[in-house]
């Protein structure tokens, strides 16, 4: 049976503030590069509307990026520096 995805998008929460790829270019060794992140968001609509694209990846499982503010759980930083709940952790694959 496939995995549930770890990480669930809601694309109309999302505002377009890119401070999940910061989060998560954060955490890479080197300067800082958001284009490098694992997460992306993409402009559609002429620019109207921001749509968050993950890597295949991060979908599956754990990406070892622990967000600061939740220490002892497997919760991705890019989840932990949305604040608008466009990415939320699933938890049906958080406890299988
Ligand atoms: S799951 Fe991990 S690697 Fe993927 S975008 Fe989020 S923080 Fe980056
Ligand atoms: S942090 Fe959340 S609201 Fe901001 S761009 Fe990323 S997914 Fe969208």
């Amino acid at each position: 049976m496939p995995r549930a995805p770890l990480i669930l998008i809601t694309p109309e929460n999302c505002r377009g503030c890119r401070r999940c790829e910061i989060a998560c270019s954060w955490q890479d060794p080197g300067p800082l590069n958001p284009r490098l992140a694992g997460i992306h968001i993409m402009k559609l609509d002429n620019g109207g509307i921001d749509y968050p694209v993950l890597n295949d990846r991060c979908q599956d499982r754990f990406c070892g990026k622990a967000s600061p503010g939740n220490s002892g759980r497997n919760v991705p930083t890019c989840v932990g520096a949305c604040l608008f709940d466009a990415l939320t952790i699933n938890q049906e694959n958080e406890h299988d």
